[in-house]
């Protein structure tokens, strides 16, 4: 049995979720131990948790050590199947970080799947629905994953309870080359606020347009107010370049300014648009198990080495060594490529 030190580099939730997933798509069982070891409460946590349990339903694994705050897992998958999956984070952990563990192993199963997950959809650390939306999926659209994702009900922390819905149809993986960046032709924005006046939406959405508007692309930027469990806001932009697209946000919270809110995504964007890389910053993390699972050669040009990528593609490289590489020094841009 292969064993992964949950420790290593930036010794987070990562390596749990790109060595299950591996797990269970090469068929190979894995053992993790020292498990989210250099984070201030170590062991599995309730997302964490709700992906590992997702994914032994989908995988018919056998598992051990499957419980809040365990620090060792071992998962000893059998072959991914289709199905009706219902999952329920418990809290307002991240819908989107069970997806990351989930959505490719469940793209590779012989038949169509429909899939509901219940908690965070707007939360700190993690992709937000949007990114997930209009920059994750797209990419792998490309990359020949054929699935739909609908947002039903929102959910911000602490209560959570936001709701995702999906259809993961049979997919055959196939390279993905993203190495050019153009010129920037629009930014789409989306304001949102639950449980706080919509004026707050209006706030951060001029903040971040006369933040914008020396760049010179075209600005539009929505408002809406949603129904969520407790109040929250977000403020969302998606940068579309000719050839690649990338997401900004940032998440409001009680005694945080909505123009906080807003300069906060804005520098992201300003920061992204004045470098030189092609993918944002939290793209390459997340595509690097596609791109090591898709047979033939990929590569990606990202406007950071992050921490997480440069653990990320250790975890791989126990279970398919030499397949994925990384130039380029810590918080510099850098090429990831995969073949
Ligand atoms: P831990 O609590 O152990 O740090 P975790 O499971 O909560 O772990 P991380 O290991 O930190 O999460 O991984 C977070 C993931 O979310 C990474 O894939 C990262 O790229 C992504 N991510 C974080 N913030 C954003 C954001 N604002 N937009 C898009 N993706 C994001």
């Amino acid at each position: 049995m292969l064993t992964i030190d949950g420790s290593y580099g930036e010794g987070g939730g990562q390596i749990l979720r790109t060595a299950l997933a591996l797990s269970a798509v090469l068929e190979r069982p894995v053992l993790i131990e020292k498990i989210r070891a250099r984070r201030r409460n170590p062991g599995l946590q309730a997302q964490h948790l709700a992906g590992a349990r997702a994914l032994a339903e989908i995988a018919a694994a056998e598992v051990e050590g499957v419980a809040v705050g365990s620090v060792s897992l071992r998962f000893a998958p059998a072959r991914i199947a289709a199905g009706e999956y219902r999952w329920d984070v418990g809290t307002a952990g991240a819908i989107s970080l069970v997806l990351q563990t989930i959505l490719i192993p469940l793209a590779l199963a012989p038949a169509a799947s429909r899939i509901s997950i219940t908690g965070g959809t707007h939360v700190p650390w993690s992709p937000p629905f949007p990114y997930i939306e209009q920059v994750l999926l797209p990419i792998l659209e490309g990359m020949g994953l054929r699935a739909s994702l609908t947002l039903k009900r929102w959910g911000f922390y602490p209560k959570g309870g936001g709701l995702v819905e999906g259809r993961v149809q049979p997919s055959s993986l196939h390279p993905l080359i993203l190495s050019r960046r153009g010129r920037p032709v629009e930014i789409v924005g989306l304001s949102a606020v639950a449980g706080v006046p919509m004026r707050v939406a209006e706030r951060q959405r001029d903040r971040a347009l006369s933040r914008l508007r020396p760049l010179e692309t075209p600005c539009r930027i929505e408002i809406c107010q949603v129904e969520a469990r407790n109040p929250g806001t977000i403020l969302f932009l998606l940068v579309e370049c000719e050839g690649v697209r990338a997401g900004f946000s940032s998440l409001g919270e009680r005694g945080k300014p909505a123009e906080r809110v807003a300069d906060e995504a804005c520098d992201r964007v300003i920061a992204y648009l004045e470098g030189v890389g092609v993918a944002d910053p939290y793209l390459a993390d997340q595509l690097l198990l596609p791109m090591a699972i898709a047979p033939g050669s990929s590569s990606l040009a990202t406007s950071a080495v992050t921490e997480h990528l440069l653990t990320n593609r250790w975890v791989i490289e126990q279970f398919l060594p030499g397949r994925v590489r990384i130039d380029g020094g810590l918080g510099e841009p850098g090429l990831v490529t995969a073949g």
